[in-house]
């Protein structure tokens, strides 16, 4: 686990959308301008690191929770779906194959079709 700034709120601790009021505390890191993220991670492409949903109003990113970076364990290589971008070419909504990281696990074993 590592601790990283928290993209959403940029640190400050505070709601950046004041929707409850100028006070509430962030919802992603609870007020610590922190969170913790598994190693190793990468920075979340379907909202470019912000944290912030790219179509949504107000709402935290679905992809990364809100923390801008995404866990990928293992090997991995560009996801053919989305070219990487983490959206689904239509929708906008995150890339199914990739679930909005961008890009997939290379699986180690052979899988043998019958
Ligand atoms: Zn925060
Ligand atoms: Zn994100
Ligand atoms: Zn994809």
């Amino acid at each position: 686990m590592m601790s990283v700034k928290c993209a959403f709120c940029k640190g400050r601790g505070v709601d950046p959308f004041d929707l409850l009021s100028k006070l509430a505390t962030c919802q992603v890191c609870e007020g610590r301008g922190k969170v913790e993220v598994s190693e190793p991670a990468i920075k979340c492409v379907y909202c470019s690191g912000t944290g912030v949903h790219p179509y949504g109003v107000r709402i935290t990113c679905t992809v990364c929770n809100g923390r801008g970076m995404v866990t990928v364990r293992g090997k991995t290589e560009v996801c053919k779906d989305c070219k990487g971008s983490g959206r689904a070419f239509e929708s906008k909504l995150p890339c199914l194959t990739c679930k909005g990281k961008g890009v997939i696990a290379i699986k180690e074993e052979v899988e043998i079709y019958e």
